[in-house]
């Protein structure tokens, strides 16, 4: 007997092997096990060594799924990190380049080659923009670390979730 609503979804723990997923229940006498554990489920000595048998298997296969999906969630973060790596290289360069230019249109205006005003402010606007930009990609970086940070100390999580009875 349980307490809950017929056909209608719940996530819920497994009564057997204690990991949480989808039930719909279709008669109140259905007991809360998942129907992996239906099999196995019951106390008589060699269903108990069985229920043993199957829940390490399938806490093992749990296990080894989280670790591959936290290592492509790292492969990802990684692949987003270089990107952004790239374009803070790129705009770092356009900086520098831009500085130069600015240099050189100092040299010509003293020479008396252009009108300054206009070309200070084509350059500065160009470096104003470059800057923007690079920080705008240092900062998505940073949260990126921090989400790679996050997953490592998270490697646990799995582990604790999965209780043996
Ligand atoms: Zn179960
Ligand atoms: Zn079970």
């Amino acid at each position: 007997m349980h307490a809950y609503r017929l056909h209608t979804d719940y996530t819920l723990k497994c009564q057997c092997c204690a990991i949480s997923q989808r039930f719909v229940f279709t008669s109140k006498s259905d007991v809360v096990v998942c129907g992996y554990c239906k099999p196995h489920y019951g106390s008589t000595p060699a269903k108990l060594g069985q229920q043993q048998r199957e829940h390490a298997a399938l806490y093992l296969n749990r296990l080894t799924q989280a670790a591959k999906q936290r290592n492509a969630d790292q492969v990802k973060h990684r692949a987003e990190l270089d990107h952004l790596e790239r374009i803070i290289a790129e705009k770092d360069a356009l900086i520098r380049q831009l500085e130069v230019e600015l240099g050189d249109v100092h040299v010509s205006i003293r020479k008396g080659q252009f009108n300054e005003a206009v070309m200070s402010w084509l350059i500065d606007e160009r470096l104003t923009q470059a800057g923007k930009e690079s920080d705008a990609a240092l900062r998505r970086r940073e949260s990126q670390e921090r989400r790679i940070a996050d997953g490592s100390t998270n490697q646990g999580a799995s582990i604790v979730k999965l209780h043996p009875h």
